[in-house]
């Protein structure tokens, strides 16, 4: 690789990375004037009453440098959140860390403990930053599949996977892009499987209270034989309808949240001050606010699903997130990319393709299609799926 005239550069440090996939399909849907049921966001704003907090503090001159692990009052309510929801006593002076998004988070954690040479086990289809983070940081991913239509993991598979040079599992319930949400007893199996290891656990939890049909979210939190070696992140961009603010954080014990903010403080330092004063705030004031949640989006999901009940379209329905799998195999012999591509330019509606988060894509015919948008929008892509 060279700049004309100028230096020879060194090899791309991620030479298999490309554009994002949600960054295309939606430059594909802006571009095409289509519905963007592609990258996941909602197309309704967050809670007037936050909204206005962080109005407040902008006006209010509270634009300045936030402490560098997040202002003291939201660490605070995000410990007691963590005490009443998981039972699980959090320090928020040293165990508490607010990120610029969820995605900080997880890049942070994994460059503090992964080194040259280790292992991190993830799975397929995994969520496209870990594998870069991992990289970034010399280590390598081994991928084991959750395979269709369950998406569960193999813990026998793990078992057989995990060798001493297995730094970090990541795991990621509800789960993106499939939907599926670990167990009770997938933690047993866990925790059975973990006893006597050094292995680190990263649990990415940022659709914690999108989880549907009366289940609970199985947060590592929930378990100290688990969260005792584990950094749990969440982001407030989903439980708020908020994605565009970019803000989450990462809940670990001390050791490990002393390494995490070594990187914190050099990736961002701290993350914004005005919107953490206003979720400090709307965290004292509305706690019960994420109790809604899962009904909110299980009457999304099943009005999706029942408008597309005389598509040719076959589904499973999502067990949590905001995320639909749709199966085409009696529509179409493309692949995923091919119609996801398709339906985007000619049809009008824009999905993301599911085989991009795979190693070795299955031969699954499913693309994903999110359903965090208004009644009017969710109508629309069904009259236009239906006719497909
Ligand atoms: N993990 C998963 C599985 C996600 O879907 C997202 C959302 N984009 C993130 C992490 C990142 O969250 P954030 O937007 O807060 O960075
Ligand atoms: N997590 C979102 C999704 O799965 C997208 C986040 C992003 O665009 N980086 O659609």
């Amino acid at each position: 690789m060279t700049v004309d005239g100028g230096p020879k550069l060194p090899a791309s440090k991620l030479p298999r990375v490309g554009t994002t996939i949600f960054t295309v399909m939606s430059g594909l849907a802006a571009e095409h004037g289509a519905l963007n049921l592609s990258q996941g966001f909602p197309d309704f704003d967050g809670p007037r009453a936050l909204r206005e907090r962080v109005s407040h503090y902008l006006n209010d001159g509270r634009n300045q440098y936030a402490p560098m692990t997040g202002v003291p009052a939201l660490r605070e309510a995000i410990a007691s959140k963590v005490a009443a929801l998981y039972g699980r006593t959090t320090h928020p002076d040293t165990e508490v860390t607010v990120t610029s998004g969820g995605t900080e988070a997880l890049f942070c954690a994994i460059q503090a403990v992964v080194r040259p040479g280790d292992e991190v086990i993830i799975f397929d289809p995994a969520y496209d930053s870990y594998e870069p983070a991992v990289e970034l940081a010399g280590g390598r991913c081994v991928r084991l599949p959750l395979p269709a239509p369950g998406y569960r993991p193999d813990w026998n598979a793990v078992a057989d996977a995990l060798s001493d040079r297995t730094r970090l599992i990541i795991l990621n319930s509800p789960h993106n892009p499939t939907g599926s949400v670990l167990t009770a007893s997938d933690l047993d199996a866990l925790e059975t499987l973990l006893h006597g290891r050094d292995t680190l656990l990263l649990a990415d939890e940022v659709y914690e209270h999108i989880i549907f049909d009366g289940a609970e979210h199985q947060s590592l939190l929930r378990r100290p034989a688990l969260s005792e070696r584990a950094f749990v992140v969440s982001s407030f961009g989903k439980t708020y309808h908020v994605t565009g603010w970019k803000i989450g954080y990462c809940v670990a014990p001390e050791a490990l949240s002393a390494e995490f903010r070594k990187v914190h403080q050099y990736v961002t330092f701290a993350s914004i001050t005005p919107v953490q004063l206003a979720l400090a705030d709307f965290l004292a004031d509305h706690p019960e606010h994420h109790l809604d949640l899962p009904d909110f989006y299980q009457r999304k999901r099943d009005r999706f699903c029942a408008l597309l009940a005389d598509s040719r379209f076959t589904l499973t329905p999502a067990a949590g997130t905001y995320f639909q799998l749709l199966d085409y195999t009696a529509i179409s012999d493309e692949t995923d990319v091919e119609l996801a591509r398709r339906l985007t330019i000619e049809h009008g509606i824009a999905s993301i393709p599911v085989s991009v988060f795979y190693q070795s894509p299955p031969p699954d015919r499913v693309l994903r299609f999110c359903f965090a948008k208004d009644d009017a929008t969710l109508l629309r892509a069904a009259e236009v799926l239906c006719a497909i």
